[in-house]
């Protein structure tokens, strides 16, 4: 690899990062149980799970905008607002059984 090549690809990479981070910005807030029970969902599930919350303006699933997370009983319940629309929306995951 050249240096050139070698700058190039730091460049993309360091970006990469950077916007990242910037997505991650604000983070959630998350009761410590409500975090724990999240933590056990695996990522890839979080992703969908965040992906397709359904919003009551929009009637579709929409993207969540997670703000906040809670246990209510066995369930956690994330909360934020539709990234399209910008109302309320909120998704309840079930406990699984173990
Ligand atoms: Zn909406």
């Amino acid at each position: 690899m050249t240096e050139e090549g070698f700058l190039k690809a730091k460049e993309l990479f360091e970006r990469y990062f950077a916007k990242e981070e910037e997505k991650a910005v604000p983070l959630p807030k998350f009761a410590p149980a409500a975090k724990k029970r999240w933590e056990q969902v695996p990522e890839w599930a979080r992703k969908e799970i965040v992906e397709a919350v359904w919003c009551s303006q929009c009637r579709i699933g929409v993207p969540l905008l997670l703000r906040e997370g809670e246990m209510i009983g066995r369930s956690l319940v994330l909360r934020g607002t539709c990234k399209k629309c910008g109302s309320e929306a909120a998704r309840v995951i079930e406990p699984t059984d173990e």
